[in-house]
């Protein structure tokens, strides 16, 4: 089933979250212990993030730097895979990303992806590499996630790249793209950003996951505006509860948000990370309640590899 149309009929809101496949040389149960708690909430999907390659520099004993490209984690096809056939009553959205790919790989992995069963994607551009401060596409990739968008909407009509191919089975993918309630980090203002949110929407995206946030109110504006220049679609907010005390530096530089100062002051307060972590998952808690209230379709949770909080957060509201 598409995610959009659990989003639109359903009455209550929906609990969904996301998982990161395991560092290379880890096991796939290291997945399964993060679903499997999970599972007591009865999401009716779930995501798979895409990580991709990074650059490393290796110093050789001669004092030369050799930059190298490693992916830390593997890709999401085979997990895809995996996580579809053990828990069969969810549905599974891998993330697809333009950094690193050209088309004909996205082609190749959307193939796989589709002989697979799997009909839902969250469609990314992704971030620029740690070395490049601005995104740079592959050659012969997309430069933004439209471009992506636009791409799968051909294969959903049966157009592949190889133009001679002749009765072609046509796609069939749903797709989720992200927002940003406090804008993009690369963007002007957020009138800007929101104007490539509609195009993606109207290339064919059927509902948004927003970027994590801490104030809720940042949310519901966003919801607002959204609506004001014509964005109709279901919008998931994202939820990450802060999990160690060092986030309070790390998160709005990484992510573009404030934190609000009451949260905040009680994250200074924390003598440990264990404490920190207890903080998170009351705001968490108070976050969730009252976007429940106010009907959000579902609440989206970023859990980074560990069920225990998103859990503890789950039990108190679903
Ligand atoms: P785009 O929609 O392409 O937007 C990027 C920027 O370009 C924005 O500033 C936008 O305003 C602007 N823009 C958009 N379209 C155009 C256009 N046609 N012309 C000019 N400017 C344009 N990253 C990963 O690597 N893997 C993941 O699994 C992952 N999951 C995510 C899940 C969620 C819910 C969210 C919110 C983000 C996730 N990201 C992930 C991060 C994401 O890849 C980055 O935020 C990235 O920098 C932007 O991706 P996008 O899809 O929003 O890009």
């Amino acid at each position: 089933m598409k995610v959009v149309d659990h989003l639109k009929n359903n009455d209550k809101t929906l609990f969904s979250f996301e998982i990161l496949p395991p560092l290379k040389g880890k096991d796939i149960n290291l997945i399964y212990e993060v679903i499997d708690p999970l599972m007591e909430f009865e999401p009716k999907y779930l995501n798979i993030t895409y990580h991709r390659e990074e650059v490393v520099y290796k110093r050789h004993k001669s004092g030369l730097l050799e930059r190298k490209t490693v992916h830390k984690r593997p890709g999401t096809v085979a997990i895809a895979a995996a996580v579809k056939y053990k828990y069969q009553k969810v549905n599974v959205v891998p993330h697809i990303i333009c950094g690193g790919f050209s088309r004909e790989e996205t082609e190749n992995a959307l193939i796989d992806l589709h002989f697979l069963g799997i009909r839902n994607l969250l469609v990314l551009r992704g971030d620029p590499l740690q070395a490049d401060k601005v995104f740079i596409p592959e050659e012969n990739g997309h430069a933004n996630a439209i471009d992506l968008i636009n791409q799968i909407q051909c294969l959903n009509k049966g157009y592949y790249l190889d133009e001679e191919l002749q009765n072609t089975t046509k796609m069939d993918f749903s797709l989720g793209v992200a927002g940003y309630p406090e804008k993009h980090i690369e963007s002007p203002n957020i009138d800007t950003d929101l104007f490539y949110l509609k195009k993606k929407i109207e290339a064919g995206a059927d509902y948004i996951v927003t970027q994590l946030f801490f104030d809720n109110k940042k949310y519901f504006d966003f919801v607002d505006r959204c609506r004001k220049v014509g964005i109709n679609v279901p919008i998931v907010p994202g939820i990450k509860p802060i999990s160690i005390k060092n986030h309070l530096n790390i998160l709005p530089s990484t992510f573009n948000i404030d934190i609000p100062e009451e949260l905040a002051k009680e994250v200074r307060k924390c003598k440990t990370n264990d404490d920190a972590r207890q903080v998170g998952v009351e705001w968490a808690i108070m976050q969730s309640k009252e976007l429940i209230e106010r009907k959000a379709p579902a609440v989206h949770y970023y859990t980074m590899g560990k069920a225990d909080n998103i859990y503890n957060i789950a039990k108190a509201v679903f």
